[in-house]
């Protein structure tokens, strides 16, 4: 709850508290204090040019009107062929599949088309933080259950208590931010048995879908018994080929449960950007070769990264995936996080992100900081060599 003295004028009751989201305040921090921006997770170099140029073609060539409210034909085809191809999963173009603007629209009209007042959603905290604010837009209340430890595990029993009569659905998200976990067939199993138990509906974010390293592996949970039934599965191209400021995400689920995602989705944004829609198609067509490259290229940075944040004296906890790395700011004599990062400017000139922020209970990720790599190699080592530098780690 927020206090008197933070509530934000005209701001209506259920949003109150959210504010500026951590990644907009941190990369206004970076620019203002001119540091090394490893906070807000964006890559700093372009994905393919042959998927800009068939933005720039699609442009040229007049696609420049409301594409159809649920995707293009060729976007729709284009990812179930994906979603066959890597996953091995079916999904009918026609019903099954709708594009959205980014993951977050996509996440948006799940909770607002799926949820309501006297609703609960179960999902695990540190937890992405639109979560909360989509949660709170669609009246329904969330309960969390907390990842610990250096795997950042859940407790079955722990999992199974957070959910009531009132459950509705329950949100995960894997290959997780900002932890980098790849959640493991055994607690997909859990989560899905008690899922089916209860009859609750799920809706993951699969993002980071592409970027899972050694011999981790990402499983839909969507693929587990029981479950392609009950879940909406959300991915991103904005992840997959560094091309963020696109926004074009997608939701793929049972024709009854992506109606009912549209339904929302067509009062939210009603379509999403036309060209950019030509260029994804084009993009989740290219080779192997293209997708091993990207998830290689980003295991290097991932190593590069982690061995400078080890040299300057933090425990580092290696991610499974994603394009983030953790570590715990006791190792260097810090505790709490958000000071940490308050003073990481001036005591190194570098930005990350607080990981308390993602949680319910801050106390649990108080000494969590999480660092982005998806940058070019002589920013991360300009970030790494500022870190070794760096005189002390004091707290603002
Ligand atoms: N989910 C997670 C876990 C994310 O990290 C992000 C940020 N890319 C999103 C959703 C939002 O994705 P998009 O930019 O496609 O809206
Ligand atoms: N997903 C990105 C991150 O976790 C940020 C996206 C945003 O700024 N909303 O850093």
């Amino acid at each position: 709850m927020t206090s008197p003295a933070d509530r934000a004028p005209y701001l209506t009751e259920r949003l109150q508290g959210f504010g500026t989201t951590i990644f907009t305040a941190m990369s206004a921090l970076a620019v203002e204090t001119q540091s090394v921006n490893l906070g807000q997770g964006f890559p700093d170099t372009d994905g393919p040019i042959a998927v800009s140029q068939a933005a720039i073609a699609a442009i040229n060539e007049g696609h420049n009107q409301y594409p159809p409210l649920p995707g293009l034909p060729v976007l729709r085809d284009a990812i179930a062929d994906h979603r066959r191809r890597f996953r091995g999963q079916d999904f009918d173009p026609d019903g099954e599949i709708l594009v959205t603007t980014g993951a977050t629209e996509a996440l948006a009209a799940s909770l607002l088309a799926l949820t309501g007042p006297g609703d609960e959603v179960v999902t695990f905290e540190p937890y992405y933080d639109s979560y909360a604010a989509g949660i709170a837009m669609s009246g329904a209340t969330r309960r969390v259950v907390t990842l610990r430890g250096a795997d950042f595990s859940f407790d079955a029993a722990e999992l199974e208590a957070a959910f009531t009569p009132a459950t509705k659905l329950l949100l995960l998200n894997t290959p997780h931010n900002p932890t980098g976990k790849v959640f493991t067939r055994a607690e997909l199993e859990t989560i899905a048995r008690i899922c089916v138990e209860r009859d609750v509906l799920v809706v993951v974010d699969e993002v980071y879908e592409h970027l899972v390293y050694d011999d981790n592996e990402h499983i839909p949970i969507a693929t587990l018994p029981g479950m392609a039934e009950r879940t909406v599965t959300i991915s991103s191209a904005g992840k997959i080929f560094s091309f963020t400021g696109w926004k074009i995400g997608w939701a793929c689920g049972p024709a009854p449960l992506i109606a009912a995602v549209r339904t929302a989705k067509q009062f939210l944004t009603f379509a999403s950007g036309g060209p950019w829609q030509h260029a994804v198609a084009a993009g989740l067509r290219l080779g192997d070769d293209f997708f091993e490259s990207y998830v290689g290229e980003m295991a290097g940075k991932r190593e590069r990264l982690s061995a400078g944040l080890a040299d300057a004296g933090f425990e580092v906890i290696r991610p499974q995936g994603t394009y983030f790395v953790t570590v715990d700011i006791r190792s260097v004599g810090a505790s709490d996080g958000i000071e940490f990062c308050m003073a990481l400017p001036r005591t190194a000139g570098v930005v990350a992100v607080p990981s308390q922020v993602f949680y319910d209970n801050e106390n649990e990720g108080r000494h969590l900081v999480r660092f982005a790599f998806c940058k070019k190699d002589e920013v991360l080592d300009e970030a790494c060599r500022r870190l070794i530098a760096a005189d002390g780690f004091e707290e603002d």
